[in-house]
């Protein structure tokens, strides 16, 4: 315990003293940091939540807004922060913990992010960056090699180039895809004759330049929002972004895509980018990629694959095909922190042809001088960390192979998960895992039997309780800190497009058993007796239909 007559100071030889390498391992910060490490092992060893606080209860431990006017010894500080907000947040690597994109990571990258943080390069430049940024020029290129396959000779041409790109590396989906997006508009709305372009005259004069009266981008229904986001910034707006609409299995109806297509011709708007998504974000589903691909081809569209969480799948030689018709994509976003487990603010986006990214150039005179070799000139952020080394040491780490185990796995273990569910006379697969995200929900067999034969009003009555239920089990699930899965809302076909809460699942963590999926339905069974209203409603009106 300290001792309360200790006092920080906020003088220059002080401060001197925190910017200095500790010499000795049993210096204060030496200890201090094994201390963090030893803590961290065993946060990462126990259950999910250690004691469930409420988030108002938290609050009060965050709720000063002011600056201290006095330093803190670092040794008191670190005690506050295992103590306050170590013990109160999420396990995410916890192998129960199912629920989300962002999951487990190696721990080998623990001592390795040690090297990004102490060196702390900045990738806008080279002349701060020096070789992380071949090192991430070289990145981008594996990535590319994976999507696109081209030949060494493609390579070597291209990977160091100083006038080019195969890729920019940002902190995650949502900048890949508003890069990506950016480059699809600046190249529909190009320099041309008089016309300076977009990027120098803006989308006003553009547009009076190539006399659209709007632009758009086609995209399915269960596109991510992220997309949204991009068509705000982009100054085309929100209602740009078209949603096509979807079949029985989450993919793209290319019918409803080319009357779409059709009929924004006639009203003379462009449509400057189809987006195909790979491994969409509520049911892992892979959209028809060469279909798409054909279709934008044909209308001189930008076509864009949002491969951000199943751009991974690439790696496994057996379930590559089902994203067969991405290589024909002119840019692919590809998040390095969903599967292949890099920690968080690590994605991409990958260009086809080295010279698309050209539409995005900058220069400035002290920082990013022409035919330098500067990243920052072709990303959307400045500066930036050296976070490429991570999947670097990762993708060297853990090799091809050995992440094609990962995804092999992670979807022969949803299947299994399905199965089980299938056999399961209470709940119901709601949508089957074509990746290793499956959905589902608690319905009681003879709920199921009578929902059968139910009229259209029982069936709505149904229907809205055991969302209500879904809801209760997931909430319980969550608190009681055993397990997580979680929970979104579809509208499966089977049930008329009723919206539909269910429970969410991802199966990333190779250290997920299969007794601990078995577990999490039979907490999800025992959880759905506690509730107090849905449960006995759905059950008295379960008796009432099957009685007549
Ligand atoms: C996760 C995800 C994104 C957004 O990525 P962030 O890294 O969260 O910004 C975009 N698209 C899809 C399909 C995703 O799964």
């Amino acid at each position: 315990m300290a001792v309360d007559n200790r006092k920080a100071d906020a003088s220059v030889d002080s401060l001197h003293r925190i910017f200095t390498v500790p010499e000795a391992p049993n210096s204060t910060l030496g200890r201090i940091e094994k201390e963090i490490s030893e803590n961290l092992n065993a946060f990462l060893q126990t259950h999910i939540a250690a004691r469930e606080k409420p988030l108002t209860e938290i609050e009060k431990d965050f709720s000063s807004a002011d600056i201290p006017e006095n330093p803190s010894f670092v040794s008191d500080h670190t005690a506050f922060l295992l103590d306050k907000l170590v013990a109160q947040s999420v396990h995410t690597s916890a192998p129960s913990f199912i629920g989300h994109m962002t999951s487990a990571l190696p721990y080998f990258l623990m001592p390795l992010s040690k090297i990004m943080i102490g060196l702390n390069q900045n990738l806008v430049k080279i002349e701060t960056s020096k070789a992380f940024t071949p090192l991430e020029r070289q990145v981008l290129g594996m990535l590319h090699n994976l999507i696109f396959h081209e030949d060494n000779a493609f390579y070597d041409q291209w990977m160091h180039s100083a006038d080019h790109s195969l890729g920019a590396f940002c902190s995650g989906g949502t900048v890949a895809n508003i890069t990506a997006l950016w480059v699809a508009r600046n190249n529909a709305l190009k320099p041309d004759g008089e016309f300076r372009g977009v990027a120098q005259e803006g989308l006003f004069r553009a547009m009076k330049h190539y006399g659209y009266d709007d632009l758009a981008v086609l995209v399915s229904e269960r596109g991510h929002y992220s997309l949204k986001k991009a068509a705000d910034v982009l100054g085309i707006g929100r209602d740009c972004l078209v949603p096509i609409k979807t079949d029985g299995n989450n993919r793209v109806c290319i019918d409803d895509l080319k009357s779409t297509l059709f009929s924004l011709k006639e009203r003379n708007i462009k449509p400057f980018a189809i987006v195909g998504v790979a491994g969409t974000t509520e049911t892992g589903n892979i959209d028809p990629l060469e279909e798409l691909a054909d279709i934008a081809e044909e209308h001189d569209c930008h076509f864009h694959v949002d491969a951000a969480w199943g751009g991974a799948t690439l790696m496994s030689n057996k379930y590559r095909t089902l994203l067969k018709g991405i290589e024909r994509a002119d840019s692919v976003t590809i998040d390095a922190h969903k599967q292949l487990y890099v920690p968080m603010g690590a994605g991409m986006v990958i260009f086809k042809n080295p010279t698309s990214a050209a539409a995005i150039e900058h220069h400035a005179e002290y920082i990013l001088r022409e035919g330098s070799k500067d990243l920052g000139s072709h990303t959307l952020e400045g500066s930036r960390s050296g976070m490429a080394m991570l999947l670097f040491a990762s993708l060297n780490i853990i090799s091809r192979p050995g992440y094609e185990l990962l995804i092999n796995n992670s979807i022969e273990k949803a299947r299994y998960f399905a199965e089980r569910i299938d056999a399961h006379p209470d709940f119901e697969l709601v949508s089957e895992p074509e990746l290793c995200l499956l959905t589902y929900r608690y319905v009681p067999e003879a709920t199921q039997r009578a929902l059968a034969i139910a009229t259209p009003e029982q069936k709505a009555e149904l229907l809205a309780s055991l969302n209500d239920l879904t809801q209760f089990i997931q909430k319980r699930q969550r608190e009681s800190g055993k397990s997580f899965v979680s929970r979104t809302r579809i509208n499966p076909e089977k049930w008329d497009r009723y919206l539909t809460t269910v429970f969410r699942v991802v199966l990333a963590n190779p250290l997920t058993t299969n007794q601990i999926l078995q577990d999490v339905l039979s907490e999800q069974q025992l959880l759905a007796l506690q509730s107090e209203i849905s449960y006995p409603k759905i059950m008295a009106l379960t008796e009432e239909i099957l009685s007549h």
